[in-house]
C-alpha cells in the first residue's frame, strides 16, 4: 500500500500531524521508535511535571505554619512518586495510541530509515519492511546536547535529564550545569525534596532569555533559601562526581548536565539534498523543507523547543500540505512559555531587554503580584512581578512577563492580547474573574 502521509517521530508534533491529516481523510503511517508521545510525554514535560507536583505537596506540608496549619512527622516516598509519574505517562501515552487508532492511522513501532526519495515518493524501511508515500514529515525531535566537557563521558556520576527522571533513589548532593530551563526545573525539585543543590551557569544570569527583572525574583528567593547558584562561571573539566569551575572544585554525588538539546537527524541520511541551519532542518513558515513533499516540525526545526510550537508547527504544515484555505501561520511573536520554578514564571512576547536591543520604543507597565487579592490569599510572604510590554506607538501589548504562582494558569490570556495585536484600550474591555491572580492583567493596564 502507498500511503498519502508517511511521519517519522511520534511526539507532539508527529502524533498532531498524524491525527489532523488522518481527519482529512488520507492514509496516514507514522513510525516511532520509542513509546507515542515523544520527549515531551515520556521523558520531558509531563514526567517533569508529575514529580515537581509530588515535591510541591511535601514542600507545602513542610511550610504550611505561615497558613496556621502544622503537620508533623511529614514525609514523603521517592519510589511512590515515581510510580505515579509512571502511571500519568502511561494513561497518557495509551490516550494517544487510542486518538490515532480512532483515525485508523498505521502506526509502526520501529527505527525508521529513509532509503529514497524524488518529488513524488518517499521509500523508508522500517523493521525490515519498505513503506511508500506520497509526502513525509519529519518529526524527529531532539535529543540531550553532551557539551565537549573533558571527564563528561564515560562518567557514572553524570546524568542528563532522562536519566534524573529514571533513578529510583534522589541523589545525595546534586551539581547542575546550566542554569536554563530544564537545570531550574531540576533545581526545584531537588531542593523541595531536601537534596543540596548546586547550579553551575556560564552566562551572568541563569534563564539567560527570559526579563531579568522576573528572573532576580526567583534567584534571590532561592539563593536564599540555600540553592547555591554560581552564574558566569564556566565548567572546565569533570572528574567523578569533581566538577572544576573558574579553577575552584565542586562535589556532588551526581552531576546533572542540562545545557540544551540538538536537533535529531537520525535515520535521514539519505536526505543528502535538504537543507540545514544550525544543525536543524531549515524549513519556511509552513515548515516545508527546501525538498517539494518533506515538511518538517518540532525540535528538529531548531526554531522554539517547546511541545506546544511542535504541535501548533503540524497543524499548519498539515493546513498547507492539503492546500487548506485560508493558509495558516504561526504567530511565533506570540508563544507562551513557562518555567516550573516554585514561583512559576510564564512570558509571551518580547521582553523590555529585547525591545531595547531590538530599538522598539515601549512602555513598560509593571505591578506586583500582591496587587491581587487572590495572591495575597494563597501565597503567604511572596510578592511575585507582572510586566506588560507595550507598543509606545501603537498601544498595542508586545509582551507580559510574571512570577508567582499559578500565573502558568492565565499566560494564555496574554498570548492572546500578543497574537491578536490588542491595544491597552481593547485589553480593557476583557472582564476577569474575580477573586483571581489573572486579575493582575486587568489591574496592570
Ligand atoms: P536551555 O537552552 O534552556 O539552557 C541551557 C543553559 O545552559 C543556558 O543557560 C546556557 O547558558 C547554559 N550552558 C551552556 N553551556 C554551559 C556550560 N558548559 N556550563 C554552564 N552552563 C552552560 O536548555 P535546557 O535547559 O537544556 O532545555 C532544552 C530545551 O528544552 C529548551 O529549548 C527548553 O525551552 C526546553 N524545555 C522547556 C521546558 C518548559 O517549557 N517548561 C522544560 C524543559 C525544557
Amino acid at each position: 500500500m502507498r500511503y498519502f502521509l508517511a511521519i517519522i517521530g511520534g511526539g507532539p508534533a508527529g502524533y498532531t500531524a498524524a491525527e489532523k491529516a488522518s481527519k482529512a481523510g488520507k492514509d496516514v503511517i507514522l513510525f516511532e521508535q520509542n513509546a507515542l508521545g515523544g520527549t515531551c510525554l515520556n521523558v520531558g514535560c509531563i514526567p517533569t511535571k508529575s514529580l515537581l507536583y509530588s515535591a510541591k505537596q511535601y514542600y507545602n506540608a513542610t511550610h504550611a505554619q505561615k497558613y496556621g496549619v502544622t503537620a508533623e512527622n511529614v514525609a514523603f516516598d521517592f519510589g511512590a512518586m515515581q510510580k505515579r509519574k509512571t502511571i500519568v505517562v502511561r494513561k497518557l501515552v495509551a490516550g494517544i495510541k487510542q486518538r490515532l487508532n480512532n483515525e485508523h492511522c498505521t502506526v509502526v513501532n520501529g527505527l525508521a530509515q529513509i532509503v529514497s526519495r524524488n518529488d513524488s515518493n518517499v521509500s523508508i524501511e522500517c523493521n525490515g519492511e519498505t513503506y511508500e508515500a506520497a509526502n513525509l514529515f519529519i518529526c524527529t525531535g531532539s535529543t540531550n546536547f553532551v557539551p565537549p566537557i573533558p571527564g563528561i563521558k564515560e562518567n557514572p556520576a553524570v546524568w542528563d535529564s532522562t536519566d534524573a527522571l529514571a533513578a529510583t533513589e534522589l541523589p545525595k548532593s546534586i551539581i547542575i550545569v546550566g542554569g536554563g530551563v530544564i537545570g531550574m526545573e531540576f533545581a526545584t525539585l531537588y531542593h523541595e525534596l531536601g537534596v543540596p543543590v548546586t547550579v553551575i551557569e556560564a552566562m551572568p544570569t541563569i534563564l539567560p532569555n527570559l526579563d531579568q527583572e522576573v528572573v532576580q525574583i526567583l534567584l534571590d528567593k532561592y539563593r536564599k533559601a540555600g540553592i547555591n547558584i554560581l552564574t558566569s562561571t564556566k565548567v572546565e573539566s569533570l572528574d567523578g562526581g569533581k566538577v572544576t569551575a573558574n579553577g575552584e572544585v565542586y562535589e556532588a554525588e551526581r552531576i546533572l548536565v542540562s545545557v540544551g538539546r540538538r536537533a535529531n537527524l537520525q535515520g535521514l541520511e539519505a536526505l543528502n539534498d535538504i537543507e540545514l541551519e544550525r544543525g536543524a532542518i531549515k524549513v519556511d513558515e509552513f515548515c516545508k523543507t527546501n525538498l517539494p513533499n518533506v515538511y518538517a516540525c518540532g525540535d528538529v526545526t531548531g526554531k522554539i523547543m517547546l511541545a506546544h510550537v511542535a504541535s501548533r508547527q503540524a497543524e499548519v504544515a498539515v493546513g498547507r500540505m492539503l492546500k487548506q484555505i485560508p493558509l495558516q501561520r504561526i504567530a511565533y511573536n506570540a508563544i507562551p512559555s513557562v518555567v516550573y520554578t516554585n514561583p512559576e514564571i510564564a512570558s509571551v512576547g518580547i521582553t523590555e531587554q529585547q525591545a531595547e536591543s531590538m530599538s522598539i520604543p515601549v512602555e513598560v507597565h509593571q505591578l506586583p503580584m500582591t496587587f491581587s487579592g487572590r495572591f495575597m490569599a494563597e501565597n503567604e510572604g511572596e510578592t511575585g512581578l507582572c510586566k506588560m510590554i507595550i507598543d509606545a506607538k501603537n498601544h498595542s501589548v508586545l509582551g507580559v512577563h510574571m512570577i508567582g504562582n499559578p500565573c502558568s494558569e492565565f499566560i494564555s490570556a496574554a498570548s492572546f492580547a500578543v497574537r491578536m495585536g490588542y491595544t491597552t484600550a481593547e485589553f480593557q474591555q476583557v472582564v476577569f474573574p474575580h477573586p483571581t491572580v489573572s486579575e493582575i492583567l486587568h489591574e496592570i493596564l
